[in-house]
């Protein structure tokens, strides 16, 4: 038997510090290689983002810690006003 060290590759969640487990199993997934680790959390429903930003793992976990952090990502909800409504400061559209 030969003992030998080999660098693998484990997918943390940058908000709870959960390591990514295999489904059926339970185990702790060893990857090979980064992109191959991104590429199979993220068929689990796992968000892998962009590399410059201070969170970029995140599970799937739905509690409150987790969506503070999901909605600053999202884009502003746009401001829908159909013309000749009147907004919630008293203004019309057709007026500005
Ligand atoms: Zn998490």
């Amino acid at each position: 038997m030969t003992i030998r060290r080999q660098d693998c590759y484990v997918v943390t969640c940058d908000i709870c510090h959960a390591e990514y487990t295999d489904p059926e199993t339970e185990q702790t997934v060893w990857w090979t290689d980064a992109a191959a680790a991104e590429q199979g959390v993220r068929r689990d429903r796992w968000m892998v983002l962009a590399p410059d930003l201070p969170t970029r793992i995140i599970c799937p976990e739905d509690d409150d810690a987790h969506r503070a952090i999901v909605d600053t990502l999202m884009p502003p909800e746009p401001v829908m006003q159909i013309p000749g409504q009147i907004d919630l400061n008293g203004i019309e559209e057709s007026s500005r």
